[in-house]
């Protein structure tokens, strides 16, 4: 798949000797060195291509494009795999609803959550997969499991389709950390089928859902049909990234099951851990409620967008937002955006300015300490605010600024 096209991007000033990106693992709980070795890779859980791309989505990629940035700076080579869930229960349903062909309706906002990607200034990732163009690479990965014991048949005649047994994978449940009782509330909500008759476990996993009378289908070894949500992601990370890759990302309403699923399969099909460290981005509500495709009270990047604002006072907005902590939005975050991005210009272009050595440092060190984008923000509002009394010029002090600005936060001068 296509992906977006890259920001320019300066290039990395050396960093300190031992520097590192630290960030909380969501599945010990520590903070951790991540992506420490020459390479880094990470993995990004993408979208279901309906209602792209609202404020949630962005605050996640952005989440990661500072995992990336800071990576980069760190002068570490960068593998970045993302997927695009591009057949599946609610992108069929949205179609057959509005009356479109359900890949027209995912070409349409792909398109869209590409542009909005572009003009936030996200990094794309280097390998883009949608999930129809990788089933040959599913299918696999279901043929070893099914030869490992791991999936079985529901005790159902008419469809018998393929599970996965969840629960006798090694180390299910070490990544959420919930027990029984946390799982099985949300299973259902999130995409989960605990009541499906023929289980033999209520969390186990659709791996494998074989063809329905207008439902796309795809022939496979276990009959023609199209795969679960879950073996997805773990098939196409496995494929770009190999096992125990650096980071898997996503939102926190992915850490179960989704994130839990895949960990699992992939511990169980390759004997190692999927990623060495998890990290979930916050979810962002609007007036206080989640923002979901289901309230119907979405903010789309896109209609910011098409209002006039300009993408960086969105990514300010959002980056003033540590990514561990929930938060709601409201329009005062997009005011509060603008203004910032206006009074750093302003600075940025003033005849004098103060000297930037250490919000320079300042920047780099709150990004490698757990992403706090938010820090690094108000230590550049502190340089602004000091150029305004200052009485001259410090020679090169706003473009060694601007230089930090764009290559840790991704916001252009
Ligand atoms: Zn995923």
């Amino acid at each position: 798949m296509r992906s977006w096209p890259a920001p320019s991007l300066p290039s990395p000033s050396p960093s300190p000797v031992g520097a590192a990106l630290l960030l909380r693992d969501g599945a010990s709980g520590r903070l951790v060195a991540v992506g420490d070795g020459p390479s880094a890779r990470l993995y990004v859980c993408g979208i279901t291509p309906y209602d792209a791309t609202h404020l949630g989505h962005a605050f996640t990629y952005l989440t990661f494009d500072l995992v990336q940035r800071a990576w980069r700076q760190l002068g570490r080579e960068v593998v970045y795999t993302q997927n695009i869930t591009d057949v599946d229960d609610p992108l069929l349903e949205r179609a057959r609803s509005v009356g479109v062909d359900w890949r027209e309706l995912a070409q349409d906002q792909i398109e869209l959550f590409r542009q909005d990607m572009a003009a936030l200034r996200v990094i794309p990732p280097q390998h883009y997969l949608g999930v129809v163009e990788s089933l040959d690479l599913v299918t696999d990965l279901i043929g070893r499991l099914v030869e490992l014991g791991a999936v079985y048949q529901v005790d159902d005649p008419k469809h018998p389709d393929w599970y996965f047994a969840c629960r006798r994978a090694p180390g299910f449940g070490s990544l959420s950390g919930w027990d029984d009782r946390q799982m099985e509330a949300v299973f259902a909500e999130r995409g989960g089928d605990p009541d499906r008759p023929g289980k033999r476990d209520p969390l186990d996993c659709l791996i494998w859902r074989l063809a329905r009378p207008g439902e796309p289908s795809w022939d496979s070894p276990f009959g023609a049909g199209r795969p679960g949500w879950h073996v997805e992601c773990t098939a196409i990370a496995l494929s770009r990234l190999g096992p125990a890759f650096d980071l898997q990302g996503g939102g926190s309403d992915l850490i179960f099951p989704h994130h839990e699923m895949c960990a699992a399969e992939a511990q169980w099909a390759t004997g190692q851990p999927l990623a060495q460290a998890y990290l979930h981005a916050a979810m962002v509500g609007l007036a206080g409620e989640k923002m979901s495709k289901s309230r119907g009270n979405l903010v789309l990047v896109s209609q910011l967008r098409r209002a006039g604002a300009d993408p960086m006072a969105v990514r300010l907005a959002l980056l003033a937002h540590h990514y561990a902590t929930d938060w709601s939005w409201s329009p005062a975050d997009l005011e509060d955006g603008q203004a910032r991005l206006q009074r750093w210009r302003q600075a940025i272009r003033a005849p004098r300015s103060a000297p930037a050595e250490s919000t320079v440092q300042a920047i780099g060190q709150a990004v490698l300490g757990d992403l706090r984008a938010d820090r690094a923000l108000a230590a550049v509002d502190a340089w602004a605010e000091a150029g305004q009394t200052a009485s001259q010029d410090v020679a090169g002090a706003r473009a060694e600024l601007a230089r930090a600005v764009d290559a840790w936060l991704g916001v252009a001068m």
